[in-house]
């Protein structure tokens, strides 16, 4: 066994899943259906649909409480939304010809420059 699959192995004995923000994009793209001269407004719209279904569904934890019947459901059902949200996040940094996983690194390397500058709180996009 190569160590790629080892590795690959390790994380599936834990629980972790080992799909690339790369593949994960890749993979997105083939259930893309969506008028393509309006993809930029198209995603925009669905990406804060999907967040706006996830700001729904905790309005209601915050509704009906943490001892709520089914209130780990609910948790789950969160982490799908989760999902559909990130579909639109690849779908757009397709369109703007964007590698997510490079998204994701360039996110994680602007915060951590923040955080060591003592500027994480605060508002600005260029602190
Ligand atoms: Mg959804």
């Amino acid at each position: 066994m190569d160590l790629e699959q080892e590795a690959k192995q390790w994380m599936e004995e834990r629980g972790m899943s080992n799909i690339t923000a790369t593949e994960y994009q890749r993979q997105a793209a083939e259930t893309a259906i969506f008028p393509k001269h309006q993809a930029l407004e198209y995603l925009t719209l669905g990406l804060t649909g999907e967040a706006g279904e996830i700001a729904n569904k905790v309005k209601k934890l915050i509704r009906d409480g943490a001892d709520v019947e089914g209130y780990n459901d609910k948790l789950q059902q969160i982490a799908m939304e989760l999902g559909d949200v990130l579909w639109y996040c690849a779908m757009l940094a397709n369109e703007v010809d964007a590698n997510l996983g490079r998204v994701m690194e360039a996110n994680l390397h602007k915060l951590a420059d923040r955080k060591s500058r003592g500027v994480i709180g605060g508002s600005g996009d260029n602190r």
